[in-house]
């Protein structure tokens, strides 16, 4: 028998680890399949390991050993949500892969009261009937940005879409070189125009692209798309046609304009000091173009979804397109959104929604703030470890402001790198999960995304990671 068959011969027997009391406590009281899947799955990812053929030939018993233990610890995961808390020390304001924006604590409410009891989401109080989905959310994101009408959708990248596929009905779509953006891992739009089935024209340079470029390649019935470059920045010898001008070349020779906004902002961030970069979804509507897009969980500060804001015919049209319905929202979204919607309407000033807030800490508060995080977790930290506050920057992150950064104040832990980053890999398995920056400096906790109300939370987390050492 050769050394891989001896290997082989050692992997435990699927009834024998359904057998074993530990995975038979594991399946009483809960459908026995899912828990068979479990095992058969594991031992098939040993088997592809010994197949490998590493590492010494190990005893059946210590095979299964191995595999209670990987059986247990899965279950355990399985049986708890599929997700964890995380406190974000990273000082990205909006960080597309820790959900981007968080919900005020209103429309949190409002989407547990819809998800949990009935509503008139889809009906007509006054009259008994059938009504339309989301039509008093959509009116007050009409109201807030002076478009004619708007629609709610799942996403950006649905309301583009769905945008572009209406309006240039298979014919051509006229994109700046330089907006030929990706953005985060799975927005890559000239990927998103074919799709539409569109017939993309790319016009200008990647550094300039001028009026005069789209009027060279305009013809009548073409659509015309603007993107916001959300998340970079082009410097030196460029040029770029203003949405204004552009929506006037539109008009004048029939064409249709379709700007995306991005983040789609609610709010004159400049009164926050901070940069130029982001407009206010009103002034980009009163620009004059037929349809602007952006997304429901940036610097607007919702939930995930796409609005769509224009004339009140094109809105309609695209109300009654087929392919809407396969980008609806659902009800927990819109009371959600409706929430969001609701505090911009209610306030002569900032509304009351954590991105805004997290934006709006002047930096006297952040210092307090960082000073007393350190003080807490001073006394638990290693001998060889210096603790300070310095200054640092925090971003807006989510692809708004062009990766344009605000000051901030940052807990820094200075000491050797490897327990810095050991440090920082525990704080991760923490729940909840701690995560901060690792840089040239050090291990740094950004408090600017950090809540005074998680403070409790850091000290105890970085306290276990501190004691596993
Ligand atoms: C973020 C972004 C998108 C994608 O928006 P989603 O709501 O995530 O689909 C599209 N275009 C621009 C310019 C963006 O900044």
């Amino acid at each position: 028998m050769n050394d891989l068959q001896q290997r082989l011969r050692q992997l435990p027997q699927i009834s024998a680890l359904l057998d074993d009391p530990a995975v038979r406590e594991l399946a009483a009281g809960r459908r026995r399949e899912w828990v068979t899947r479990l095992v058969q799955e594991t031992i098939d990812r040993m088997r592809d390991r010994l197949l490998e053929g590493k590492g010494p030939v190990r005893s059946r018993a210590e095979l299964t050993a191995d595999a209670l233990e990987t059986i247990r610890g899965e279950a355990r995961r399985l049986l708890g949500p599929a997700w964890r808390r995380v406190i974000n020390g990273t000082g990205v304001v909006v960080h597309t892969n820790l959900g981007r924006s968080n919900l005020p604590d209103d429309a949190a409410d409002a989407a547990r009261t819809v998800a949990t009891r009935t509503s008139d989401l889809e009906y007509d109080l006054e009259t008994g009937t059938r009504g339309h989905r989301g039509r008093g959310v959509e009116r007050k994101a009409a109201l807030l940005t002076g478009a004619q009408d708007a629609l709610v959708v799942n996403n950006n990248a649905a309301a583009l879409w769905l945008a572009v596929r209406m309006l240039a009905a298979g014919g051509p779509v006229l994109l700046s070189r330089g907006e030929v953006v990706a953005i985060g891992g799975s927005f890559r739009l000239h990927e998103i125009l074919a799709e539409t089935g569109c017939r993309l024209v790319e016009v200008g340079t990647t550094n300039r692209t001028s009026l005069a470029d789209y009027e060279r390649a305009l013809e009548p019935g073409a659509v015309v798309l603007k993107v916001h470059r959300s998340n970079f920045t082009v410097e030196g010898f460029t040029e770029e046609a203003g949405l204004a001008d552009l929506a006037a070349l539109c008009r004048e020779r029939g064409a249709r304009l379709v700007y995306d906004a991005g983040s789609g902002a609610l709010f004159p961030f400049d009164s926050l000091g901070l940069p130029p970069g982001e407009t206010e979804l009103s002034t980009d509507v009163a620009a004059g173009a037929d349809l602007v897009t952006c997304s429901g969980d940036k610097l607007l500060g919702g939930c995930q979804a796409g609005i769509i804001l224009g004339a009140a015919d094109l809105v309609g049209q695209l109300r009654n397109h087929p392919m809407r319905r396969a980008f609806r929202v659902d009800k927990i979204t819109l009371a959600a959104l409706d929430s969001v919607l609701t505090a911009y309407l209610g306030a002569k000033g900032m509304p009351d929604i954590p991105t805004l807030a997290l934006l709006a800490q002047s930096e006297d508060l952040l210092q307090e703030r960082a000073e007393a995080l350190l003080a807490a977790l001073a006394p638990h930290a290693p001998g060889d470890w210096r603790g300070s506050v310095t200054a640092g920057r925090a971003s807006v992150g989510g692809g708004s402001f062009s990766n344009a950064s605000v000051p901030s104040r940052l807990v820094l832990w200075q000491g050797p790198h490897r327990d810095l980053e050991r440090c920082h890999a525990r704080l991760r398995r923490q729940d909840p999960a701690v995560v901060g920056r690792m840089n040239q400096e050090g291990l740094a906790l950004d408090v600017r995304t950090i809540l005074p109300d998680e403070h409790e939370l850091v000290v105890t987390a970085f306290r276990r990671a501190w004691g596993a050492k």
